[in-house]
């Protein structure tokens, strides 16, 4: 890391602490040049990563817009509100988890396709079949199968 007053690129870490607030690193730096010292924090990034779309564009993160598609897909099934915020929810902390400043649409597709698997199986379905590509395809039809088995028909 550069000096901020030297700007020279040799600096060293002289001490090392967690902060207070137990969340974050304080970390006490010297530079080898002009031998001033300063402070830098680490703290944990909860940015959610912006999502680049199939075509390549960036987009930000949309909280609405999922929402929207979840709904959609959850149509009329015996879902509440309630525990389709707590999969939003969970999906949002799954991404600021990944650390990362982007993620492709499929990753996120595939984040809400298991939380939908988990509340609903038929909110799934719908969705799985609105999204899907062909890769995903043989996963989604033993899946389909497995439907099948399970209600016996
Ligand atoms: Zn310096």
């Amino acid at each position: 890391m550069r000096c901020p007053f030297c700007h020279a690129e040799d600096t060293k870490v002289i001490d090392s602490r967690v902060a207070s607030d137990g969340y974050s690193i304080r970390r006490r730096r010297e530079c080898n040049q002009c031998k001033e010292r300063f402070t830098t924090f680490e703290t944990v990034e909860l940015q959610i990563p912006h999502i680049i779309k199939s075509n390549g564009n960036r987009e930000a993160f949309d909280e609405q817009k999922l929402r929207q598609g979840m709904v959609r897909a959850l149509e009329k099934r015996p879902v509440s509100a309630d525990d389709l915020e707590k999969a939003i929810t969970q999906i949002i902390i799954r991404l600021q988890g990944l650390g990362e400043r982007e993620v492709p649409s499929s990753l996120l597709g595939k984040l809400v396709l298991e939380a939908l698997k988990n509340l609903d199986k038929v909110a799934y379905i719908r969705f799985a079949s609105v999204y899907m590509s062909f890769d995903d395809i043989e996963e989604f039809t033993k899946e389909i199968e497995k439907l099948r088995l399970d209600k016996g028909c």
